[in-house]
């Protein structure tokens, strides 16, 4: 790369130049749209995968902010995380789809959880007081976690992930196989549901080794007493085989889009029971 000539590296510096000026300008207007009402969370439901009955939904934070149009979370979660407003996000999306479950009898609401948030003295109480407020059974709420909590300090994500199951919440090991999840990682953190990566759902009708593997993983969170979900299934074909290899349950386009709460209750109102 020293090599390249000053014409290259100029290019890569402006290029740096333009992508910090944004990840600057992102999150001076995050601050602002807390402030201004400009967050709003979108569900998508998660069926069973033989019945297609609703079980759930996933909170997905949507941000349209008036001049950078529509934010994706891809890019302002981890702006959040870096500025450290994702505590004051979190809170909201936490009280939101709490809010939201109200509306919803019967279904269970899963929010994503940042491991900063996660690990912050004070959120198990958080959550507490959150369902108590929005007079929530426990057991309705389900957080989704990455393993990304488990590799910092590992001791302490165990407490806190025995702190939230005692509270009687659910908490789920969100895209797996992403990472380095392993067995002993498995057996040791008390999930209640293993999140199946889409990428993982991707290559299913792509390669019989992709689908032994999955298969194995299904049977062994089986063993471990989890339940599955296999995100992001978007054709006939990869529920076909989500559904032979005894995957619990599916979420993806195929199914529905992640939506607005009056659409989902629209869209709720039009299934069969
Ligand atoms: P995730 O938790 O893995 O959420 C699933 C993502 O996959 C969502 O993207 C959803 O819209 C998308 N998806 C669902 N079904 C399909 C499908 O069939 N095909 C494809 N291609 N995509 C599908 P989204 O909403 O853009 O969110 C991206 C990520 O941002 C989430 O990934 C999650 O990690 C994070 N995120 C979203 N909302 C929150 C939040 O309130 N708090 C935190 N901490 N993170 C959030
Ligand atoms: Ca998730
Ligand atoms: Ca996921
Ligand atoms: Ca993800």
């Amino acid at each position: 790369a020293k090599r390249s000539g000053r014409g290259r590296s100029v290019v890569y510096a402006s290029s740096l130049g333009a992508a910090s000026r944004r990840m600057h300008t992102v999150e001076q207007a995050l601050r602002e749209g807390l402030g201004q009402g400009q967050f709003e969370l979108h569900f998508q439901p998660k069926v069973d995968s033989h019945s297609l009955r609703a079980l759930g939904v996933e909170a997905l934070m949507r941000w349209e902010h008036p001049v950078l149009g529509s934010v994706s979370p891809g890019e302002f979660i981890p702006a959040a995380e870096r500025c450290g407003l994702i505590h004051e996000l979190g809170a909201l999306a936490l009280q939101q789809a709490c809010l939201a479950a109200r509306d919803l009898p019967g279904l269970s609401v899963a929010v994503n959880v940042s491991p900063l948030q996660l690990m912050e003295p004070g959120f198990v109480d958080s959550v507490e007081r959150v369902l108590v407020r929005a007079g929530l059974g426990p057991s309705l709420l389900h957080l989704e976690v990455t393993e990304s909590l488990m590799l910092e300090d590992a001791q302490a994500a165990l407490r806190r992930l025995h702190a939230l199951r005692d509270l009687g919440v659910q908490v789920a090991l969100d895209d797996f196989g992403t990472g380095f999840s392993s067995l002993a990682y498995l057996r040791a953190f008390p999930f209640h549901t293993l999140k199946i990566d889409r990428s993982f759902v991707r290559s299913l009708s792509e390669h019989n080794d992709a689908r032994a593997i999955v298969s194995t993983i299904v049977q062994m969170a089986g063993v471990l007493g989890m339940r599955t979900v296999a995100e992001g299934v978007e054709t006939e074909r990869e529920l076909a085989i989500v559904r032979e290899i005894c995957c619990d349950e599916v979420q993806g386009y195929l199914v529905a889009r992640p939506m607005p709460l009056p659409k989902l209750k629209d869209w709720l109102a039009g299934r069969p029971v």
